[in-house]
């Protein structure tokens, strides 16, 4: 049912549209509806009820007037004063009341006919009924009344029967008449229920219709709002991420596929965004290998000369009275030799051979450094002379006893040394390099410790 709101953005906004506008002409269709049948309505009153009610009021008074002619007649009869010619005047309102009565008759008939009359047809036909009625009993009463005027005296007995007649006539056309005034009242306040009823179903659906569209464009600011507000906030995450150096997150491209321009435009952030991360991966990577390159020999695998500056130098810093530190300079003997009998290519499986086998025997802080050629340096970080010494005379026995089926047996000489509290880098080298220099003086294979 809610399809809709994954659909693009401008279908979003395109279907609030369309529900508020079909709202909006169903209220208009409704209205125009509404208005035509109260219109109709009162075209009905106005047409057919009204003139309805002034036709029988006049068929009423001119029924009167008849009537109190005839009790005038009665009362001159014998008199000279007796009217002249009552017949004549009879006759005449007897023609209006027969004109009168005709035009009401007709009036019901066609807008019978024509399905004008809406507000109960049924009771139209019987008042239609009794004018009919009306009129034949009026036309009766007429001629008697003529006759009798005709022949002069009447007897008594004869104007009882005229006047019961006259008095029955006006009751019945004063039911008429009550009849059409409260049909025509009933259709007046019907037709007044009926416009209140419209004005407040029209009120209802107007205030339904804004309710609705205020609704639904509220529902589809508030899915943009909280979109927009989680792509600010992962835009808000690498910003953090970019300013502190903390690893991106990578974010979960596998979702569903984007359903409108918000979600095309998360799509895209969180593809950068994992492309920048793997950018940050492979950086560090590289940095990380730099580093390698920066402070490793290629050939061996233990630091270079590089590190051993730095190392040395922060050695020296940290150095006092309760710490300091012992290094073992060591050069191969007749290394020269080995390249010139076995090939260059052995003589480099020598040095890794003997570099493995520093590393292997050393503890977490004390580091070995290739210084250059089949020259290295042994840095214990902790140790004094005595213990470096004994380390220095068991990797000399380790070396002259290492034995490999592709490698010729070879030794190293060795010069110890500890680190005097306030003495320059290059004093502690030199005191080292002579202590070598010693061992190798002495015949080699040796180890010469100077404090
Ligand atoms: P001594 O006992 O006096 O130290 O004699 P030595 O032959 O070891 O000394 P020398 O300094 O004369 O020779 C060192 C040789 O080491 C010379 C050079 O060809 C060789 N060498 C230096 N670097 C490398 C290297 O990376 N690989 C190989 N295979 N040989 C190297
Ligand atoms: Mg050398
Ligand atoms: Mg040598």
């Amino acid at each position: 049912m809610f399809d809709w709101i994954n659909a693009s953005l401008n279908r979003k906004i395109g279907s609030v549209l369309a529900v508020s506008l079909s709202f909006l002409l169903i209220v208009i269709g409704y209205s125009i509806y509404q208005v035509r049948v109260i219109n109709s309505e009162l075209k009905e009153v106005s047409e057919i009820d009204l003139p309805l009610t002034e036709v029988i009021t006049q068929v009423e008074m001119l029924q009167l007037k008849q009537h109190l002619s005839m009790e005038r007649f009665r009362l001159l009869m014998g008199t000279n004063n007796a009217e002249q010619n009552p017949i004549k005047s009879f006759s005449d309102r007897h023609q209006a009341i027969t004109h009168l009565l005709n035009r009401a008759t007709q009036l019901i008939s066609s807008n019978l006919n024509n399905n004008n009359i809406q507000f109960k047809p049924a009771e139209y036909q019987l008042i239609l009924d009794e004018i009919n009625d009306f009129t034949k009993s009026n036309q009766n009463f007429e001629l008697q009344l003529e006759s009798l005027l005709k022949r002069g005296l009447l007897s008594e007995k004869a104007w009882e029967e005229l006047e019961v007649s006259a008095s029955n006539l006006d009751s019945n056309i004063v039911t008429i008449l009550k009849q059409i005034n409260q049909l025509t009242l009933e259709a007046t306040r019907y037709t007044e229920n009926h416009q209140r009823q419209f004005m407040v179903i029209e009120t209802a659906l107007g205030i339904c219709a804004f309710l609705l569209s205020s609704l639904l464009a509220f529902y589809v600011l508030h899915v943009i709002r909280t979109r927009i507000h989680s792509i600010h906030q992962q835009v808000e995450l690498l910003h953090t991420s970019l300013e502190q150096g903390v690893p991106i997150t990578r974010p979960d491209n596998n979702s569903v596929q984007p359903s409108d321009e918000l979600g095309e435009l998360e799509l895209d952030l969180k593809k950068m965004i994992s492309r920048l991360s793997d950018e940050m991966d492979t950086r560090k990577e590289v940095e990380e290998q730099l580093i390698v390159l920066a402070t490793k020999d290629k050939l061996t695998n233990v630091y270079n000369r590089h590190k051993w500056s730095e190392q040395i130098q922060l050695l020296i810093d940290l150095s006092n009275q309760n710490k300091t530190f012992s290094l073992i300079s060591l050069d191969i003997d007749h290394f020269k030799n080995v390249n010139d009998s076995y090939g260059h290519q052995i003589g480099d499986k020598v040095l890794q051979a003997l570099a493995n086998l520093l590393q292997k025997d050393l503890n977490k802080p004390d580091m070995v450094f290739r210084m250059g050629g089949e020259e290295f340096t042994i840095l214990l970080t902790q140790q004094g002379l005595e213990e470096a010494s004994n380390i220095a005379e068991r990797f000399r026995h380790d070396i002259e006893h290492y034995q490999s089926e592709n490698l010729p047996q070879f030794t190293a000489s060795m010069g110890v040394t500890q680190y005097h509290l306030g003495e320059t880098e290059d004093s502690l080298m030199t005191r080292a390099d002579a202590a070598l220099y010693q061992s190798k003086e002495n015949g080699r294979n040796r180890v010469t410790t100077v404090a």
